[in-house]
């Protein structure tokens, strides 16, 4: 799933390549990805790119006239950013992998797709941010978030930490990828209770934060849009790495499991050396 440093990533890539140039048509292929019925779709033809940006995991790509296309690319969508399309010829709605498609004035655009048969991308065409019911909830952003927000925004949410960096509510752009990531740097078990950490944890914690996010955005920034996920996985160093040895301590990287999701952990680095308990594991072995 594109967190922080991605999303952020295709924001800088589409402000270097799409900004300036005009709209010649914004095409729907995947009906119920778009989330709002008014203005419509035709409503951006003619209009310039005037810039990109990022809120949380958002893509806000603003148009003159004060008009947002806002984008969260759930847990399988991507932008690709074509230099030329194949064909002239509209997109046939629910057909293949393309969700929405900018073709802009000069033959480039971009596609934005969705991989899998689970369809959660979202896009919403709004004049107004707040009126994209995710974005109004955002908590600060994980990256700009100096240790005072942090902190105070991690102690209002009591819960383990690996979920609460998680809540996009309480700090926002941090997803299950790079929670493992910080939490590993941090030398802090994903169990551990917000309220309960030190100050020092907590410091230790933020700097963390700053460290892996900022590091990942540095990794993909300059990056072709279409090799951006590629990089994303070989800067990580515990998650989806169960079973390879810490880069850091060469202890074996460990993984909970739950319905829809697993974290990764190191034992030696997170949790004093001691596995946490697997429910789903332990099922198997009882
Ligand atoms: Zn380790």
């Amino acid at each position: 799933m594109p967190e922080l440093p991605e999303v952020e990533a295709l924001a800088g890539y589409l402000r270097q390549r799409a900004v300036g140039r005009r709209v010649d048509r914004l095409e729907i292929a995947a009906i119920s990805a778009l989330k709002t019925y008014e203005p419509a779709p035709t409503a951006v033809a003619g209009r310039a790119v005037v810039d990109a940006s990022r809120h949380g995991k958002f893509l806000d790509v603003l148009f003159e006239g004060d008009l947002h296309l806002v984008v969260h690319l759930a847990r399988a969508g991507w932008l690709h950013y074509r230099e030329a399309f194949p064909a002239t010829t509209p997109l046939r709605p629910g057909k293949g992998p393309i969700a929405v498609r900018v073709r802009l004035d000069d033959g480039s655009g971009f596609d934005l797709t969705e991989a899998g048969t689970q369809k959660k991308l979202a896009a919403y065409l709004v004049t107004d941010l707040a009126a994209v019911p995710g974005v109004a909830k955002l908590g600060p952003d994980a990256l700009a978030a100096d240790l005072p927000t942090f902190a105070e925004r991690l102690r209002s949410r009591r819960g383990q930490v690996k979920g609460v960096l998680t809540d996009q509510s309480v700090l926002s752009g941090v997803g299950n990828a790079y929670s493992d990531e910080i939490l590993h740097s941090a030398k802090l078990s994903p169990f551990a209770i917000t309220d309960r950490l030190t100050d020092a944890q907590m410091a230790t914690l933020h700097a963390a934060t700053r460290q892996v996010l900022g590091d990942a955005v540095e990794r993909s920034l300059g990056q072709r849009a279409a090799e951006l996920k590629g990089e994303k996985r070989s800067g990580l160093k515990v998650h989806a790495r169960t079973g390879l040895p810490c880069l850091v301590c060469g202890d074996t990287v460990r993984e909970v499991s739950f319905a829809d999701s697993s974290l990764q952990y190191c034992p030696t680095c997170q949790t004093g050396g001691k596995p946490l308990a697997d429910r789903r594991l332990s099922r198997l072995v009882r």
